[in-house]
């Protein structure tokens, strides 16, 4: 199999092409598994890096199964609905993307032994489905609880989530992470509920990790634009604008024809005329402070800076969304509608010099519940990593949080789920036992993997964790990479959310029923760009199967 995983398939070809049946499956298990395999040895702590390169020669290194699944150019629809598993775990629970896409890859792996078997796709759909109830039935009565008041359990998430991927000081980030959830986690009735996007993550490469930084508020990477304008300004009143303060230029082929010097100057005065207005125009309002989308041209930022306006420009769309949310302003897309009640508030803004750049910080603004994590880092590879490792823990912390319940990791709670489901399979009977077991069979991939990055014996690894999970008070049993030895993972404070796990094995089991329903590509070529891309040009050969699976 590894062989034929290395081997580019090229689809796409000129005229339409059909292919059928078990061909059709055949080629869609084989898509799947090399995806699969292209980020499983990320997986855990002892996981490998991988460096993407695009077309372009950017660099991307990382540990991300998300991250790296976004930067590879996957053209196959088999390659992209493995894609959009990763994507799913993301936006469902911000964590545990790599094991999303292993349980799918190994689950179609296993159901094409199934298939070879004559064993009809609908049974092993069935037998999945059935699998997949019951794992969500072991893991929940395997989990724990964890309450907001358990700061360290919290800590251990955090630390869980980063172990492998932050260096040096993931401790230190751990702390900053649980301040950050806190600090915007509501309760009310016993029930929490967060919302991530109070939490805003900015990097700035050029310091030590441990000079990253929890501020009440939000920060912009952008300076103020103006040497005249203050740099720091309390009380703050701030107009949010998506509309450049520049007279547009005139469209290429429009003429102005100017005749005279008097014309020109006619011609100047208006222009400043018309800027100056829009100045007048922020000053009623009460504005003190300018965040533009846009530009602000020259003439304007020295008429700004003469009122004691402070202003910052091209700010990124998503931080005037974070802006309008924290400093409760509204955005506004016409000067001249701009009035006091858009204006949002914020104790200070101010400029501070970070490594060398200056950075806009907005502090003590009206919404409390909007904090921002200052992630810091020698290199840009560094921070950019780090950034990835941050966000998954800062959604790991949330998501324990949000439904107060956890496990332990290391491939115990798979590991559990997977001896489970074998006994289960054992009341099923039939085919469809069989499709059972290979789902249990596919759990068991999480802690082997992780065996197999930690380079211990894999087989031997999971024959003493099926002995301990049978065995009374084994579920916190998994892969203990950094001691090379199975141990209480509980016990090792390697803890993760239940419901990342949960959501791993909904949406593996989802993708692998998806493709397993399809006996049928039908590929046209007249629309679609597929045809325009280098044959090939998804799976670069040996980039994805030299894991084999
Ligand atoms: P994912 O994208 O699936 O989150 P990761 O690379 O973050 O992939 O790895 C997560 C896996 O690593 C989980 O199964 C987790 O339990 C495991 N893990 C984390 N820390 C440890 C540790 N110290 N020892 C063993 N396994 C660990
Ligand atoms: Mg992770």
């Amino acid at each position: 199999m590894a062989e034929a995983a290395q081997q580019p398939v090229v689809f796409l070809t000129e005229g339409t092409k059909r292919t059928r049946g078990r061909d059709a499956q055949r080629i869609n298990i084989l898509i799947a598994k090399a995806v699969a395999n292209a980020v499983k040895s990320t997986l855990g702590p002892k996981g490998m890096d991988k460096m993407i390169v695009d077309d372009l020669g950017d660099v991307t290194i990382s540990n991300d199964g998300a991250t790296i699944l976004d930067e590879m150019t996957i053209d196959h629809p088999a390659g992209k609905m493995m894609v959009e598993v990763a994507k799913t775990q993301d936006d469902e629970v911000g964590d545990g993307t790599t094991t999303a896409v292993v349980l799918a890859g190994t689950l179609l792996k296993n159901a094409e032994k199934l298939l070879d078997d004559e064993i009809h796709p609908s049974i092993i759909i069935k037998g999945y489905r059935a699998a997949a109830t019951k794992a969500k039935e072991v893991m929940l009565a395997a989990a724990d609880n964890v309450s907001s008041k358990d700061k360290k359990t919290l800590r251990n998430i955090a630390l869980t989530s980063m172990t492998g991927k932050v260096a040096e000081s993931a401790e230190a980030l751990s702390d900053l992470i649980v301040d950050a959830i806190s600090a915007v986690a509501e309760e009310t009735e016993g029930k929490i509920t967060i919302d991530i996007d109070n939490v805003k993550v900015e990097k700035k490469q050029g310091a030590a990790l441990t000079e990253s930084e929890l501020i009440q508020g939000i920060i912009l990477d952008k300076e103020i634009v103006h040497s005249g304008m203050p740099k720091k300004v309390k009380n703050a009143k701030i107009a949010l604008l998506d509309v450049a303060l520049e007279i547009k230029s005139p469209e290429t082929d429009a003429k102005i024809e100017i005749t005279s010097p008097d014309q020109l100057q006619a011609f100047v005065d208006q222009e400043e005329a018309m800027l100056r207005k829009m100045v007048e125009t922020i000053k009623k309002s009460g504005a003190n402070f300018v965040v533009c989308q846009k530009g602000i041209d020259d003439l304007a930022q020295h008429f700004l800076a003469k009122e004691g306006i402070a202003a910052v420009r091209r700010v990124k769309q998503s931080d005037m969304k974070a802006l309008a949310r924290a400093t409760q302003g509204k955005i506004v897309s016409r000067i001249n509608d701009l009035t006091a009640a858009d204006l949002g508030n914020a104790a200070v803004v101010g400029e501070k010099k970070i490594a060398g750049d200056e950075m806009v910080f907005v502090e003590g603004c009206k919404n409390p519940k909007s904090v921002s994590v200052l992630v810091r880092g020698g290199s840009e590879h560094i921070v950019d990593e780090v950034e990835r490792a941050v966000h998954d823990a800062l959604m790991s912390v949330a998501d324990a949080l949000k439904d107060g319940k956890i496990v332990s990791g290391g491939g115990s709670i798979e590991e559990e789920v997977a001896v489970k489901l074998r006994e289960f399979a054992q009341t099923i009977g039939g085919k469809e036992q069989l499709a059972i077991e290979a789902f249990a069979d596919t759990l068991e991939e999480i802690p082997r993997t992780l065996a197999e990055t930690a380079g211990m014996d894999p087989l031997d690894t999971i024959v003493n964790l099926r002995a301990k999970h049978k065995a009374k008070d084994g579920k916190h049993i998994g892969v203990d990479v950094f001691k090379q030895k199975i141990s209480n993972m509980k016990e090792a404070n390697v803890i993760e959310p239940l419901s990342v796990k949960i959501q791993a094995v909904t949406s593996g089991a989802e993708v692998a029923e998806m493709v397993l329903r399809i006996d049928d590509i039908i590929a046209g070529s007249s629309k679609g760009k597929g045809t325009e891309m280098p044959q090939g040009s998804g799976m670069p050969p040996g980039g994805m199967g030299g894991m084999g699976m």
